[in-house]
């Protein structure tokens, strides 16, 4: 018999966990830590599709990779970073790896095991796994009581790229930085650039002193904030020999204290948060350059992401004349490169789609409750981490105003104190429920578009679960907050309906 025509209880005998994290990118192990240490009792298990550890900085592989926000709390709460606060993929893969080393996470994680469907059984009280091992393509089951979700918010295998005409005439290559080929031979090339995101903030400055030239093509500007590729403080806390665990304490502090500020004044005075942004590019280009044209965004700052950009290297680029800023719409792809809508024409040999990515709900997994079906569209999110009428499982979407992984650490916390309440409960179940007071909430998307509105979220938010208007149903992005509610959460709330 094949192994989906399993019945629940054949696959209860199969091998059991009490948690399984999905995936080990920055916020798995992160969970796995938090799960390690305040709930010791408790067997778990990490299941990861790709061959290794650390998901976004194993994926990506374009040209100067690196972060857009700083390690000192990109980093975890719990490992000081020690390197320069915007760091490569490869010392990023290098802080993972020694979090694993540290904790002897490694015989906890599973690689090549690509989870498809998991479903609930209320008469269980389990949760079935069913996972393609990508080396052998055997179907492996698994159940767990509870789901930590720590997928990612967009898909591994490949990247977005609209839609153009003409695509196919063209007659050099057509590569998305997701899926940057190995062997990808840019000397010497023209290359067109597409998007003026954090990504194009990486590459241009990698390749463009060994590209003929770098054109970047973009429908519209977007905020940078240049700024030298150190932290004073932490400098001068090193030249003091003071711990590293203070220091990255110290630091995170510091970073949080003004991340906070910056993004007050952005909401209070967006008129003057823009000028000042545009400010600080303008002093890397040359006096008279378009900066209304290139550098001066429509939207107000912070609505979507504002990459910071170390040396300010990309606007160093275009000043050289190695890489040049075109601001127009794509009319359509020729077979020597672009035609804009302007009537200009970009003649290139590699065009690079820096055009984002394909949003993906809970790692494309087929979920489903007693047999039924999940649309997670029809649910309503408890904190953007738990949702209406899925019991035992939680997800791990951090913020887009300060790094990701300070959600990881919060979403741990909570997650342990829920899990080790429930074992003195007694109880073996938890779904969040809408309280009598809540049933008539009005049901809207995930993010208010006004608040933060970045391209991949916008053409995915019919997938996504609904926010309600009170801070309990909502991903609110506000770190500043959320720290100090996420600790007092009573879980005894009538929210919290226990099995
Ligand atoms: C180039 C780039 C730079 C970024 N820089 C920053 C930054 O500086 N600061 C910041 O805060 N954020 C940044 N981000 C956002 C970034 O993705 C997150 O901060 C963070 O890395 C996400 O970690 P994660 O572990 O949640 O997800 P991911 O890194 O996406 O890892 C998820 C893992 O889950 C696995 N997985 C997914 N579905 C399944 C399945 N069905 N079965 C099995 N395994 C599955 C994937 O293979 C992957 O390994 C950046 C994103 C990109 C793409």
């Amino acid at each position: 018999m094949g192994i989906d025509c399993m019945s629940d209880a054949q696959a209860a005998t199969t091998e059991h966990y009490d948690t399984i994290i999905v995936g080990a990118g920055i916020s798995g192990i992160g969970s796995a830590y938090h799960l390690q240490h305040q709930c010791p009792d408790r067997s778990f298990l990490i299941l990861e599709g790709l061959e290794s550890f650390s998901g976004t900085w194993l994926t990506h592989k374009y040209p100067g990779i690196r972060s857009d926000s700083d390690l000192y709390t990109f980093g975890y709460r719990f490992k000081p970073w020690t390197g320069t606060p915007i760091a490569t993929a490869k010392e990023i893969l290098k802080y993972i790896g020694e979090v694993i080393e540290e904790n002897h996470l490694g015989p906890h994680i599973r690689y090549q095991h690509w989870i498809n469907t998991a479903s609930w059984s209320s008469e269980d009280q389990l949760w079935t796994i069913r996972c393609e091992r990508r080396d052998t393509s055997e179907t492996v089951v698994l159940t767990c009581n509870f789901l930590w979700m720590c997928q990612g918010y967009y898909r591994h295998s490949e990247g977005y790229t609209p839609d153009w005409e003409g695509m196919d005439d063209f007659e050099g290559e057509i590569v998305h930085p997701q899926t940057w080929p190995e062997d990808l031979d840019y000397k010497g090339k023209r290359v067109v650039v597409i998007g003026s995101g954090a990504t194009t903030a990486t590459i241009v400055p990698a390749i463009a002193g060994d590209c003929e030239h770098v054109t970047v093509v973009q429908r519209s500007p977007t905020y940078f904030i240049p700024g030298r590729n150190e932290n004073p403080l932490a400098d001068q806390l090193r030249l003091l020999e003071i711990d590293e665990h203070w220091i990255h304490e110290i630091v995170r502090r510091q970073v949080l204290y003004f991340q906070n500020e910056f993004t007050r004044h952005c909401e209070e005075q967006p008129e003057a948060a823009k000028e000042e942004l545009i400010r600080g590019v303008r002093q890397y280009l040359p006096e008279d350059y378009d900066m209304d044209t290139h550098f001066t965004p429509k939207y107000r700052p912070w609505q979507q992401r504002v990459a910071f950009v170390p040396d300010g290297d990309i606007f160093k680029g275009i000043s050289e004349g190695k890489a040049g800023m075109v601001t127009d719409e794509i009319d359509r792809f020729t077979p020597a490169g672009i035609l804009l809508k302007s009537g200009m024409e970009l003649e290139a040999d590699i065009i690079l789609t820096a055009t984002g990515f394909n949003l993906c709900v809970l790692g494309d997994i087929e979920f489903s409750v007693d047999g039924k079906p999940i649309d997670f569209s029809n649910t309503v999110t408890y904190r953007g981490m738990m949702f209406t009428g899925v019991p035992n499982m939680v997800w791990i979407f951090g913020y887009f105003r300060a790094s990701w992984t300070l959600r990881v650490d919060l979403i741990g916390d909570f997650v342990c104190r829920l899990l080790n309440h429930m074992r003195d409960k007694g109880v073996r179940s938890v779904v969040p429920v809408l309280r009598p007071e809540d049933q008539d909430m009005p049901r809207l998307n995930w993010i208010d578009p006004d608040n933060f509105n970045p391209n991949y979220l916008l053409r995915s938010m019919d997938l996504l679960p609904k926010r309600g208007t009170s801070r309990e149903w909502q991903h609110t992005q506000d770190y500043w907050r959320e720290k100090d509610e996420f600790p007092k959460i009573d879980l005894d709330d009538q929210v919290f309906k226990y099995g």
